[in-house]
Order: structure tokens, then C-alpha cells, then sequence
């Protein structure tokens, strides 16, 4: 399959079956903004549940926490973003779109094949005004990356929860940036979320001892990209030649994904030194140090940054999970099915209950077994159109089991499970039905 027939197909099955929407459609789209559906908002819930269950709740050494996506100026000064958060852009002469320029090969137009103007810088950050006085004293930004409230919260943690280093902050949450060129479905959005932990440390003594944290990082991702069940053929790992490393960043790695458009980042690590903390101590005026009780040293951690775009992930997935396939139709004959194989922690619905037909008692059976699977999973029932064409409504959004409640099921008390990946079936009894679940969901 060509790969933009792929990434077309992908975009018309996520509007399709209300994963992904255009934001603002009816008035014609905002570009760069995307909207949930209902399975598209459990997907991306599944996703995040998942990270948190994963880094902050089954670990002891990495606190959760949520902070305000409207934040103080100056975070952003100290950050460097006020000054330094610039994209290089160039506008075309002739039809006036613009583009970044690291993304144009030469000095024409990609559009129109106009002659491209001068360079000029451009600060990504969403600027807004705090109150009812617009002046510069009530600038505000919407947070371009979520990372800045985890170091504004770093002392309100030391002094709440007096951990000890190694220990982590984790937030996930909405992350704003007026990029140049949103493009490329959910890829470059200008309103998307992150999953992002800083993992504060002692101050290395040699390199051996930061090398080791980050090492420790790269496998969790790696472990994570496996747990999700991203195809890891796509996965590669690219490391930022020293040359082109922040003046902070002793060592970044990108996690790329190969997209339908193209290798691209998914995921970012890096080990900035005391940088964040540093910038944030001497521009608040705020001790942000730390005191070792071991040693009785007061310092600056340092920090390894694990920063993992949601909105990438819930591409990326979708890219990995669709799949193509001839499967047998109820009178004996081949169609093809589209089907997202999800992992069923991730799929939007676990178990859809279906009754054979809505006559002789066989809908209301069908609500009962819904309500009681309902408690324990995320479930639809769905009574319209053919079976067949149900399956294939449900192999579409990825759902692992189908139960069909037929005759059998008001005689003999038993279903049909059907697997959404073998396409087998099987018949189990209703009153064992949440035991099978357990057991085949997880
Ligand atoms: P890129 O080079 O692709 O613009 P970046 O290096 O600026 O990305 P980071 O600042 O490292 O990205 O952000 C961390 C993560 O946030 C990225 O790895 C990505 O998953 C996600 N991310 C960044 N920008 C966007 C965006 N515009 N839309 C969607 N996700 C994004």
C-alpha cells in the first residue's frame, strides 16, 4: 500500500469511527487543532492511564502532580522560550504561505514554486493576558510544554514529600505552540499533550553516573513503546550529534517512528545538567536547591527528561494497529475487514454485546449481559444492521471481543465470544462470562 494511501486511510477510519475529528469543522477548521471523539478520547485516556499506572502509581519514586497550563511569565523567560523559542519561517513571494525554514530544501516555494522572502525568527508561545488590564504587567503564556510546572513545583514537592535522588516528577497535560506549518494529522498539532517526567539526580561526579540514568530511561522507553504495542520495526533511535546539542544538554535521544509521511520524533530524552532548576532559582529569587542528609551538601539536581508526545503516540498507534485482510463472511465467501489490532488495555471498547436480533427476548437478554459486563469493562452494545456488518463496525475500532446473544443464549443460558484477531468463536456460559474476560482481557 502507498504510504499516503495509508495515512489517507488512516484519517478517513479515525473521522469515520469517531476517533479524530477536524477542530472547528463546521466553521471550516482551525488548523493545527483536533478534536476527540468518543473512541478516540478512550483511546488517548487508555494511553495515559496506562503511563501513570506505569511511572508514577507502581513506582515509589516518582511523584504526580497537575499544575495550571496558564503560567507566569517568567517560568518562560527563565526557560528561555520568551527569548529563544523561535522557529526560523520564510513567505513565499508570490502566494504568501509560509513555512519553516529548515523544511524547505531550497528557495523556492513548495506550493506554488514562487521565490521564497528572507528568514525571519518567530516565537512559538500562545501569548495572552491574565485580568482585565491588557499590558505588558498581565502577559501570560499558555504553557509550550508541561515541564515548566514540574520544576516550578519541584521545592512544593521537597517540602510536602522530602524524597530522596534519585526521584521523578511526572504531568501529563496540554501543551500549546504556534507552529509555523501544523501538518500531518495529529503529528504537528498547535494544541496536543504530553507525558513527561523530569528524573531529578545528585550531581555526577563523572560521566559513568548521569550515563547510567539515562540509560535506565532509554529502557523504559523501549519497554513502554513494547507495553503499548507500537511495531518496534518502525522504531529507531537518533542521537543528537554533540554539535547540535542545546548548550545545556550533555545528551539527547530521539525516539523516531517511521510515520506513513516519513521518520519522524515520537519520543525525546535528555540529560540537562542543572539547567532548568538553575534559570528557575536565579530568576524567581527562590532556593530551589537541595539538602542531602547523607552527606549534609546542599545542591542543584541535575535532570534526565523523558518527554513523550500523547497525540504522537495515538498516531503512531493507529499506524501500527491497522491492518488490511480477507476474512470469511457468514455464507461462506471472503471480504475484506479492516481491523486496529490493539492491545485490549488500550482498545476503546473491550467487549461489544450484540444480540443475534432485537425479536423473541433476544435484545432485552443482550441489555442484561451489557450491564453486567459494563461494570467491570468498556462495553457497547450495538443491536443495528447485520452481525456481519457489526463485527466489522467493531474489528474497525479495534475491539477485542464480541459477544452475540442468540436462541442458544435464552435455552442453554450460553453466548458466543468471538476474537477480534483469530475471528474464532466460542461458547461460554453467561454466568462464567466475567471470569473468561478476566482472564483473556489482561
Ligand atoms: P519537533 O522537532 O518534531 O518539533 P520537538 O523536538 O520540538 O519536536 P520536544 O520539544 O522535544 O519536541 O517535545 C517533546 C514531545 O512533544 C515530542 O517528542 C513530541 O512527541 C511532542 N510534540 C512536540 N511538538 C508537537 C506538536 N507540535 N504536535 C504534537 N506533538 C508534539
Amino acid at each position: 500500500m502507498a504510504q499516503n494511501d495509508h495515512m489517507e486511510k488512516i484519517v478517513s477510519l479515525a473521522k469515520r469511527r469517531g476517533f479524530v475529528y477536524q477542530g472547528s469543522e463546521i466553521y471550516g477548521g482551525l488548523a493545527g487543532t483536533w478534536d476527540y471523539g468518543p473512541m478516540g478520547i478512550a483511546l488517548k485516556q487508555n494511553i495515559k492511564n496506562l503511563w501513570w499506572k506505569t511511572f508514577v502509581e507502581s513506582r515509589a519514586d516518582i511523584y504526580g502532580i497537575d499544575a495550571a497550563i496558564l503560567m507566569h511569565r517568567d517560568v518562560w523567560v527563565a526557560s528561555g522560550h520568551v527569548d529563544g523559542f523561535n522557529d526560523p519561517m520564510v513567505e513565499c513571494t508570490k502566494c504568501k504561505k509560509r513555512f519553516r525554514s529548515d523544511f524547505v530544501a531550497d528557495n523556492v516555494c513548495p506550493e506554488c514554486g514562487g521565490e521564497l522572502g528572507p528568514e525571519r525568527f518567530f516565537n512559538m508561545m500562545f501569548r495572552t493576558n491574565v485580568g482585565t488590564v491588557s499590558d505588558s504587567s498581565s502577559v501570560a503564556y499558555l504553557r509550550p510544554e508541561t515541564a515548566g510546572g514540574i520544576f516550578t513545583n519541584f521545592k512544593n514537592i521537597l517540602d510536602t514529600f522530602h524524597p530522596s535522588l534519585p526521584f521523578g516528577i511526572a504531568q501529563v497535560g496540554k501543551a500549546f505552540r504556534n507552529e509555523i506549518a501544523p501538518r500531518d494529522f495529529l503529528f504537528r498539532a498547535r494544541e496536543f499533550e504530553q507525558m513527561e517526567i523530569e528524573w531529578f539526580i545528585k550531581p555526577p561526579e563523572n560521566d559513568a553516573e548521569w550515563q547510567k540514568h539515562f540509560e535506565m530511561w532509554q529502557k523504559e522507553l523501549r519497554d513502554w513503546v513494547s507495553l503499548i504495542g507500537l511495531d518496534t520495526k518502525k522504531i529507531s533511535k537518533y542521537e543528537t550529534p554533540h554539535r547540535d546539542l542545546a548548550h545545556y544538554s550533555k545528551r539527547t535521544v530521539d525516539l523516531k517512528y517511521e510515520y506513513p509521511f516519513g521518520v519522524h520524533e515520537l519520543y525525546g530524552l535528555a540529560y540537562r545538567i542543572d539547567h532548568d532548576l538553575s534559570s528557575q532559582q536565579s530568576h524567581s529569587g527562590v532556593d530551589l536547591s537541595y539538602f542531602d542528609q547523607e552527606t549534609k551538601e546542599r545542591f542543584i539536581p541535575h535532570v534526565v527528561e523523558p518527554s513523550l508526545g500523547l497525540d504522537r503516540t495515538v498516531l503512531a498507534l493507529l499506524d501500527s494497529a491497522y491492518m488490511e485482510e480477507e476474512a470469511p463472511t457468514a455464507d461462506g465467501k471472503t471480504e475484506e475487514r479492516v481491523v486496529l489490532t490493539f492491545k485490549p488495555e488500550l482498545a476503546p471498547v473491550k467487549v461489544a454485546v450484540l444480540p443475534l436480533m432485537r425479536k423473541d427476548g433476544l435484545a432485552e437478554k443482550a441489555r442484561e449481559v451489557f450491564d453486567g459486563l459494563k461494570t467491570h469493562w468498556q462495553c457497547q452494545y450495538d443491536e443495528t444492521g447485520s452481525i456481519g456488518k457489526r463485527y466489522r463496525r467493531q474489528d474497525e475500532i479495534g475491539t477485542p471481543y464480541c459477544v452475540t446473544i442468540d436462541y442458544n443464549t435464552l435455552e442453554g443460558g450460553t453466548i458466543t465470544a468471538r476474537n477480534r484477531d483469530s475471528m474464532k468463536q466460542e461458547r461460554v456460559a453467561v454466568s462464567e462470562l466475567t471470569n473468561y474476560f478476566k482472564e483473556k482481557l489482561f
